[in-house]
């Protein structure tokens, strides 16, 4: 059958990149963008830039959002909701899990579904073999998309609730970007006591590259949060703490950011208060689960 048309909205890295994937596999694509000569290249390449957001919504049954966050949403489709009926909006912009509902409510009174996605690849991935999406909302509604969501990236269904797509996204980016921040502070240590960053942060990769294994402990990877068992044959607790206090005492000392190291310490103290020293560090899990008192 004719590859079915789309309609993307929002022209950054990520939505430039979708455009390109949905052409690539004969897509007869609509676009549109607030500031619209960050569509040049892609009608050069076979896309049709419509004058307003409504004709944009108006051209395709499916409509992509690749935009910054929810109130952008709004910001583009307020004026276009006279032509949203019957559509199917797929939002892949970012928002709390509260926004999404909130806004899939929203669809709903306008006669149009809102199914949500979070995805797991940056724009040069969009399409390859690695990239997965998450996706939430109707299922009707993504299932009749599937086959064309599917040349982003391998799409992950979760079900009905809208909120779970960004919930999940974000636990993912949770871990993304503490780790970010982890090499970064770690670097401005060894930068303070005089060691180039270039000789620094290949082997602070190479932690990285270790790290997996060490979480995944004696598996499968998640046990001991689910089960509350935490085995501590090869590290405890109290000895992570106090190398949690470590960092914090060398950041203090070589006068670097500590906001990082306190609040990776606080996970411990609590941890061994609440009689878990002799535990593995997973044990910090039943203390970051609940919000901080
Ligand atoms: P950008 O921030 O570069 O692009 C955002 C788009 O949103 C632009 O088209 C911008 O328009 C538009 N926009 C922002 N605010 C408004 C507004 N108030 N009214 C109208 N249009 C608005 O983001 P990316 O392309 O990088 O990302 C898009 C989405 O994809 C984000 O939600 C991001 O979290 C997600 N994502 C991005 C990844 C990445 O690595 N880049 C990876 C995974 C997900 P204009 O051009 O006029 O500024």
């Amino acid at each position: 059958s004719t590859p079915a048309p789309v309609t993307l909205i929002g022209l950054g890295p990520m939505g430039q990149a979708m455009v390109r994937t949905l052409l690539a596999a004969g897509h007869p694509v609509t676009v549109w963008n607030r500031t619209p000569a960050r569509a040049d290249a892609l009608v050069a390449e076979g896309a049709v830039l419509a004058t307003t957001a409504a004709q944009a919504v108006a051209a395709s049954d499916l409509v992509l959002l690749s935009l910054t966050d929810y109130a952008a949403m709004h910001d583009v489709l307020d004026a276009a909701t006279e032509v949203l009926r019957g559509r199917t909006v797929v939002n892949l912009g970012s928002g709390t899990p509260g926004e999404t509902r909130t806004a899939a409510r929203w669809a709903d009174e306008h006669g149009a579904t809102l199914v949500t996605g979070g995805v797991m690849t940056p724009p040069p991935g969009v399409g390859g073999a690695d990239a997965y999406v998450y996706y939430s909302g109707p299922e009707a509604a993504f299932r009749a998309h599937e086959t064309t969501l599917a040349l982003l990236g391998a799409p992950r269904y979760l079900g009905d609730d809208p909120g779970l797509a960004q919930l999940l996204y974000q636990a993912q980016l949770d871990v993304f970007l503490t780790a970010l921040s982890g090499v970064a502070h770690a670097a401005a240590l060894a930068q303070a006591a005089g060691v180039a960053p270039t000789n620094f942060v290949p082997e602070a990769l190479r932690t990285l590259v270790e790290t997996p294994a060490m979480i995944a402990g004696d598996g499968p990877p998640g046990a001991e949060f689910e089960t509350g068992v935490h085995p501590g044959h090869l590290s405890t607790a109290t000895m992570m703490g106090a190398t949690a206090a470590h960092v914090l005492g060398a950041s203090e000392e070589l006068g670097v950011d500590d906001v990082l190291p306190r609040a990776v310490l606080s996970h411990y103290e609590r941890t061994l208060a609440a009689g878990h020293g002799r535990d593995g560090w997973t044990a910090i899990f039943e203390v970051v689960k609940a919000r901080t008192p």
